[in-house]
């Protein structure tokens, strides 16, 4: 089954959109240590699947551990829309947060652990 649409999203207090194509078939609930704490729920798509619209000179920049991920958030509400990453195969990788999206019933969505504790 693939139902890709288009969906939007972003923080807060709108600073931050965004675009992505996905078809949320496969959201990661990560119970690692920011996961835990932020709530959030990712689906993960290619560059190419997104488009950020408006904030890019509103994003800071958190990084921890490994500092492999950019958890990009909003400098005014502090929200993680999405993060910025790699795959392990080198490929550039967005996290967006499903939390994030306009009108979207995250409680519809079939989630996928992931134990990011244990890396
Ligand atoms: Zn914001």
């Amino acid at each position: 089954m693939n139902y890709a649409r288009t969906y939007t999203g972003g923080c807060h207090c709108g600073a931050v959109r965004y675009e992505t194509t996905t078809d949320l078939t496969h959201v990661v609930s990560c119970n690692c240590s920011i996961c835990r704490k932020r709530g959030a729920l990712w689906a993960f798509v290619k560059p190419e699947q997104f488009a950020l619209r408006c904030g890019e000179d509103d994003l800071a920049d958190y990084q921890f551990n490994r500092k492999v991920i950019h958890h990009v958030f909003c400098r005014e509400c502090g929200i993680e829309s999405f993060a910025r990453g790699t795959t392990p195969d080198g490929s550039a990788m967005i996290a967006i947060n499903v939390r994030c999206l306009d009108d979207l019933d995250v409680g519809g969505l079939a989630l996928t652990p992931f134990d990011g504790k244990h890396l």
